[in-house]
C-alpha cells in the first residue's frame, strides 16, 4: 500500500507490456485488390506456404533455416470475421479441387511465426515470435476515399458524367434526369433508382471497368437494403426542399461517408503496416485498351489512400504513422509461360508508375511483381505452323478438358497499352486467353510442402522478410 509499492507496480506493468511488445511484435499485412483480383487465393496459399515451407526458398529466413514453426492463433480483433482459411484451403486441396468463395468484406487471420534470430544475437537469444495479422478487404472500399472530400452535388456531377460513356449508362442517365427530385421522398422511387444504379455498376464491372464506386454498392455485406445504400446520383436541384428526394439522397450520401467509409479507414486501414495490392492485369489487357486505361486510373485513385499527406481526412487518422512497404502484384501469371512474365511485370510497373512515385514520396518502399498464388498450369513449347509458341497446359473449368493454350502476346513496350501512345486498334492477348479459365490442378502435396505457386516466396520476402 505504500507509494513505493505503487511505483514499482507501475514500472512492472510498463516493462511487462514493453517486453511483450518487444519480444512478440505484430505486423499487420493488408491484402487488397478489386473483386476477382485473387485476394482469397493469395491469402490461402500464402498462409499454407508459410505453415509448410517446402516451396519457399525465396524467403531468406526460410533458406537460412531460421523459421522454426508457423501456426494459426486467435486473431486480436474479436469483432472482425475470421478469414476462413480452412474452408478455402479445403476447396483448393479437395480431390476435385475448386476455387474458393471470393472476398466480400473485411476479414482477418493471425499467423504466428517462431524465428531463430540471426547474426550476432543468434547465440545469445532464444527464438522469438512474430505475429502476422493478415487483413483482407475489398479494393472497392479504398476507392470510397474519393468521396470523403466531395459533397453530394459534386459527387453526382462526376457520376452523371461517368454514365455518359459506360455500358448501360446513357439510359440510366436519361431516367435520373427525368426524375423529379423536388418531389417528397418516396421509398419505392428511392429503391428503384438505387437498384438501377447498382445494376449499372455491375454491368460496368462485367464490361471490365474497374472504378465502380461507391464500393458498398457492389459489395454491400450486412448493409444490403439499408438507407445508406439506397441512393443514386441526381442532377443539381437548388430548389429541392427539406423532405424532397434530393435532400434525402444528400443526407444518405453524407451518412454513407460518416458511417461506412470513415469507420473502415479508422478501424482497419490506418492500422496497416505492410500492404499488397493484387491486380488482375491480364484480365484488363484482354478486355481491351479502354479497360486498361480505366484500370490505370483506378489504381492511381486507389493509391491516393497510401499517401495520407495529400488528404486531410487521412493524415488525421494516420498521425505520422505510415505504411512501410507496398507490393503491386499482377496475379494469375500461370496463364503465361514464364518467357512472358517479364513483359507482364513491365506492364504492372507502368500501370502503377504514377502511384508508386507518390508512395515513394510518402516514404513507402514499393515493388511490382508478377505472381500466381496457385499455379494451375504447367509449361509447354508447341509447334504451330512452323512457329514454336510458349504455351501453358491446364484443365478447363467448364469442360474439364486438358489442353495446352497460347494466350497471345503481350506488347513488348508497356507504353503501347497506356496513355496517349496507346495503339487503340491493337488486340493483345487475343489468342486462347478468352477460353483459359482453369480449374485448380489436383494436388498431391509432399509432407512439408504448400500448394504450388509462382514467386509467392519472393512476394513474402519483400513484404515481411526484413522482420524475420
Ligand atoms: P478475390 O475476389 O480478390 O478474393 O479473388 P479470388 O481469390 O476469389 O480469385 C478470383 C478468381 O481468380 C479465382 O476464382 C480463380 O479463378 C482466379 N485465380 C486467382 N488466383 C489465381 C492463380 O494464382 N492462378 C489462376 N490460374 N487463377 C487464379
Amino acid at each position: 500500500g505504500t507509494i513505493a509499492d505503487t511505483l514499482t507496480r507501475g514500472v512492472e506493468n510498463v516493462t511487462g507490456t514493453l517486453s511483450e511488445a518487444f519480444l512478440e511484435p505484430t505486423l499487420r499485412l493488408g491484402v487488397t485488390g478489386l473483386s476477382r483480383a485473387g485476394k482469397t487465393v493469395f491469402i490461402t496459399s500464402l498462409v499454407a506456404n508459410l505453415m509448410d515451407r517446402g516451396r519457399m526458398p525465396g524467403l531468406v529466413a526460410q533458406a537460412e533455416g531460421r523459421i522454426l514453426s508457423a501456426f494459426l492463433q486467435p486473431q486480436p480483433d474479436d469483432t472482425i470475421p475470421r478469414f476462413d482459411f480452412e474452408t478455402h484451403l479445403g476447396a483448393l486441396t479437395a480431390r476435385a479441387p475448386h476455387w474458393p468463395d471470393s472476398t466480400r468484406a473485411v476479414s482477418e487471420l493471425r499467423l504466428s511465426l517462431r524465428i531463430r534470430p540471426n547474426g550476432l544475437l543468434s547465440g545469445l537469444q532464444g527464438p522469438r515470435t512474430l505475429h502476422l495479422d493478415i487483413v483482407d478487404y475489398p479494393g472497392e472500399w479504398l476507392l470510397d476515399l474519393g468521396l470523403m472530400d466531395k459533397s453530394f452535388s459534386q459527387w453526382s456531377e462526376q457520376m452523371l458524367t461517368r454514365l455518359e460513356t459506360r455500358p448501360g449508362g446513357p439510359a440510366l442517365l436519361k431516367r435520373l434526369k427525368a426524375t423529379d427530385s423536388t418531389a417528397p421522398l418516396d421509398e419505392g422511387t428511392a429503391k428503384a433508382l438505387a437498384e438501377a444504379y447498382t445494376a449499372q455498376l455491375h454491368e460496368a464491372r462485367e464490361a471490365g471497368f474497374s472504378d465502380c464506386s461507391p464500393g458498398r454498392f457492389l459489395l454491400p455485406g450486412e448493409l444490403e437494403g439499408s438507407p445508406v445504400l439506397t441512393f443514386a446520383p441526381l442532377p443539381p436541384n437548388a430548389g429541392a426542399g427539406r423532405r424532397s428526394l434530393w435532400r434525402e439522397f444528400e443526407r444518405r450520401f453524407d451518412s454513407y461517408k460518416a458511417r461506412v467509409v470513415k469507420p473502415f479507414f479508422r478501424d482497419h486501414f490506418s492500422r496497416i503496416d505492410r500492404q499488397v495490392v493484387l491486380v488482375d492485369a491480364l484480365g484488363a489487357i484482354h478486355a481491351g485498351p479502354r479497360a486498361v486505361e480505366d484500370l490505370r486510373q483506378t489504381l492511381t485513385d486507389i493509391l491516393t489512400a497510401f499517401r495520407p499527406g495529400g488528404n486531410a481526412f487521412l493524415s488525421q487518422l494516420f498521425l505520422g504513422k505510415r505504411i512501410e512497404k507496398i507490393l503491386f502484384a499482377a496475379t494469375k501469371a500461370d496463364h503465361l509461360h514464364h518467357l512472358q512474365h517479364p513483359r507482364l511485370t513491365a506492364i504492372m510497373e507502368a500501370l502503377t508508375r504514377d502511384a508508386r512515385d507518390r508512395a515513394r514520396f510518402a516514404g513507402a518502399e514499393t515493388q511490382a511483381f508478377s505472381i500466381a498464388a496457385l499455379r494451375a498450369t504447367t509449361e509447354q513449347m508447341m509447334d504451330h505452323g512452323g512457329q514454336t509458341l510458349p504455351c501453358v497446359r491446364g484443365t478447363l473449368l467448364d469442360t474439364g478438358r486438358q489442353a495446352a493454350f497460347y494466350p497471345g502476346a503481350l506488347p513488348e513496350d508497356p507504353n503501347h497499352l497506356l496513355g496517349p501512345a496507346r495503339k487503340g486498334a491493337e488486340a493483345w492477348l487475343d489468342g486462347d486467353y478468352s477460353v483459359m479459365r482453369f480449374a485448380p490442378a489436383p494436388l498431391t502435396l509432399k509432407a512439408g510442402e504448400g500448394p504450388p505457386h509462382i514467386r509467392l516466396d519472393r512476394a513474402a520476402q519483400f513484404l515481411i522478410g526484413d522482420r524475420l
